[in-house]
Order: C-alpha cells, then structure tokens, then sequence
C-alpha cells in the first residue's frame, strides 16, 4: 500500500482509484479488519483516506464501539481528530473493528466477531485497535486512527509488525471519542512506518477547547519537518522487568540494546516499582471509571433498545443485559464495587495513590535519562481462540499500561521477527510531550534495522 507521504502528492483521480481498491480489498479480506458498510466507504470526497477505530465518532455514520447496545446509533457530530484530518487533506474512510469498548487485547470480544492477524490468521492481531493494526499491516489501509487507554495502539502495532504511537494524555482531543477510561484514553495514530506516524500525529494534534482535559501547552511545531535521526540519547534499559517476557522477546531487547549502542547512544539500567502494581492500579482505574461512563447506555439516547419494555427499570435492565458481552458486565460490576461506600478507600482511593507513585517514578527516571526501551509485550501474538483467563489477559499489559498511568507518550516500532516469522516490537517510552525525541529515535532505529 502507497505510503502517506507519497499519497500527499497524489492527484484527485488517484486518490480515487485507491478507495476503490481499499473497498474491495477490505470486502474480499480474510481479516475482518474493516466493518463494511455503506456510509464510512464512500469514495466521493479527493481527501486521502485514513480508517478510523469505530469509538471515534464521524459524523453519519453508525458508530458502535463493536457493541450491540450502540447497533443503530448514527453520529450527529464529527470528534475533534475527525475535523483536524479533514483540515489537513485527509478523510475519515472506513470504521476498524475492535474489541467491544475498546476493552480487551486480542480484538475477538467485537459484535463483528474477531479480527485477524495479517502475518498469520491463525493469530489475533491484538487489541483493542486490533482492525486499525491488521488493516495497516495487512496492506488495505494506508494508515489509521486507534485509542490507547492501556496499550491498545502500541500492542496491536506490534503484534501485527506496524508502527503506532500513544500520544501524551491531553495533546490529542479526545471529543468525540467514546470514553472507557477518561483519564487514560488518547486518540493516536497506527502506520506503515516512523515517518507516516510523525506526519498523521502532526495532523491530529493540539488544544480543543471541546475537551476539558485537552492541553493548551501542546507543542505546535511539526514534527514531521524536525525528523533529525542524528541526535544522540540517553537510553534507560529494564532490569528486573524484563524478566516478565518469554525468551524470544528478551533475546530481541538485548540485540536491539547492541544495536543501540553501536550507533552511539547511551545506555543506563533503570527500576521500576514491581510493574505488577501498575496492573492493579490500572485495572481499578479504569474498570472505576469505565462503570461511570457506561452508565449512559440505557436504551433511552443511543443506539439500541430492547422489545417488551414493561417500565423504565425494566428498559435500563433488559437493555442493557443484552446489550453489553460479558467482559464488559465484568468491568461495570467490578467498577461499580470498587467505587461504593465501603470500599472505595481500600481500592479505589488507593490505586489513585499507587497511580501517583508511578508518576513520581517515571519523573525520577527522565532527570537522568530521554527514553526508556520496553517490550510492549511479554510474547507474540496468541492463537485465536486460546483460552485465557480474564486475570491472564490483564496481566499481559504488564508493560503497556504504566505510560496510560502516567500520561507519558510511547511509540511502538518493530524490531524483529521470531523462528515463525512473527513481528516482535519494542516501544520507546519519553516524558510528556518528548514525543520529538521519540521519533528521531525511532527513525534512527528503523533506519538501522532494514531488512531485519
Ligand atoms: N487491554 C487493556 C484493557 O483491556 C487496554 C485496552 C485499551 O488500551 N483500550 O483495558
């Protein structure tokens, strides 16, 4: 697939021609990466196309979170990253399948059944932006909008052997996108390489006075125009954490570590707190904040309503019970009960406290180091279908959820491959809004690891 720097200079014809293709590639895909309608693929409008994750809302279309409860709700408005793409020649084109309300990790708890990986699809192209990725990777995207409340862009970025990047909290206005986590979610982009997430970032990013918790100190300058891949950093490698990866992912973090300091930068071992602690300070967080948010599908305003209403308990309870999958019961139960009287000291109010720990770790380790170098995830992609359990599939975040934590910028790059040719990646995590520093990194690394 064309990449998006080249598709800037393309013509109106071409553009056209090219969401041809895109509509028929994605209906003759094997990876059900796209959720195929009629009013997200319509070739009319000569910006270039970028898919966007279906909890972004775009205006007409059905947006739906890959949830039955959302089935039929048509968007009135367009979300603050929809209109920055629409002022910089790019459209919205296409809704990714996801994990329903972006919770989960390998894209297969969506209304539209699951989504594969494009390397292999006999795996899971993991999640929840997991369409996003496989449409990237799988070459029926050119590139493409995701969210990331704890890992959600860079997992699947580098399950699938495609570039993402996890803004920091605030610089990307999240109006517009359906909320699990509000104090974690960020819109951020999924790409074929360093260079198309600079330009796509570039494009989506800065203050919307839409979004109360957007920040009015975010860098204006393009990125894209400052790529300087010459720059020398300093590099802080895990010590103890990366004991949590399988062998083949620590055998790529050690290569990658050699191949870092042959180009010149620095390398200094930091510690972390027990990254366990960032799992259970994360999963009360979020699971707390996802049951307030949830609250507002009640079969009265959006989307779908069950038949047979009696009264208005009865509205809330059937629609509801038929509208949510189970994952999604589980967290709005676990939320609600870590939030009520009684218990929100011992849980809630004490991830609060936890969350502010990790603040202060990440602060202490950027006085002394640029970029901290983690797996994004302990192993590949899994098997579709293998049966975890929840608790399993929680704690495969162990190295992701620590940036959402903290509102820190990440971005995923891949790194290698293993003995079955499947993507490894590596993310590179900086301090609120470093992300230039991110991105010269990256750019070096990718530069250095052609025909890896
Ligand atoms: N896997 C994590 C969760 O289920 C992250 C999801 C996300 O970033 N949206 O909460």
């Amino acid at each position: 697939m064309i990449k998006l720097r080249d598709a800037l200079n393309l013509g109106n014809d071409e553009i056209q021609e090219i969401k041809k293709q895109i509509i028929q590639k994605a209906k003759d895909s094997k990876l059900n990466a796209y959720i195929i309608d009629e009013d997200s693929l319509q070739i009319k409008d000569n910006r270039i196309p970028i898919l966007i994750k279906d909890n972004i809302n775009v205006k007409g279309w059905e947006i739906t979170c890959g949830s039955k409860i959302l089935k039929g709700y048509k968007s009135p408005y367009n979300a603050g990253v929809i209109d920055n793409l629409l002022n910089n020649n790019l459209a919205p084109f296409g809704r990714a399948n996801m994990d329903e309300f972006a919770m989960g990790s390998t894209s297969e708890s969506s209304i539209y059944g699951a989504t594969k990986n494009p390397k292999d699809i006999s795996r899971v192209p993991g999640g929840s932006s997991g369409g996003s990725a496989a449409a990237v990777a799988g070459g029926i995207a050119i590139a493409a909008l995701g969210s990331d409340t704890g890992g959600s862009i860079r997992q699947p970025a580098g399950y699938c052997g495609c570039v993402g990047l996890k803004p920091t909290y605030g610089s990307v206005s999240r109006y517009g996108l359906i909320a699990y986590s509000s104090s974690l979610d960020v819109i951020g982009p999924i790409t074929q390489d360093v260079s198309d997430c600079a330009i796509l970032f570039d494009c989506i990013k800065g203050y919307d006075k839409r979004d109360s918790t957007s920040n009015p100190n975010t860098p204006k300058e393009s990125i894209f125009n400052n790529l300087n891949e010459k720059r020398k950093f300093r590099i802080g490698i895990l010590k103890e954490a990366i004991k949590n990866a399988n062998i083949e992912i620590q055998e790529a973090y050690f290569n990658l570590i050699e191949l870092i300091k042959k180009l010149g930068h620095s390398v200094k071992e930091v510690d972390m707190m027990d990254t366990n602690y960032h799992i259970s300070s994360y999963y009360i967080t979020s699971m707390a904040e996802a049951s307030s948010n949830l609250a507002r599908f009640d079969g009265v305003r959006y989307g779908n309503r069950s038949k047979d209403i009696r009264n208005l308990k009865d509205l809330y309870i059937k629609t509801r019970s038929d509208g949510f999958g189970d994952e999604v019961k589980r967290r709005i139960l676990i939320g609600n009960f870590v939030l009520s009287s009684g218990y929100c000291d011992a849980y809630y109010l004490k991830a609060q406290k936890v969350r502010d720990y990790i603040c202060f770790q990440y602060s202490e380790i950027f006085k002394d180091i640029d970029i901290i170098l983690s797996p994004i995830a302990p192993n590949v992609a899994p098997k579709l279908g293998d049966k975890i359990s929840p608790l399993e599939m929680y704690l495969s975040d162990i190295y992701t959820i620590g940036v959402n934590l903290a509102g820190i910028p990440s971005i995923s790059i891949p790194v290698a491959t293993n003995k079955e040719n499947l993507p490894i990646g590596m993310q590179l995590i900086g301090n609120h809004f470093n992300e230039q520093i991110l991105f010269d990194f990256a750019l070096n690394l990718e530069n250095n690891l052609k025909g890896v």
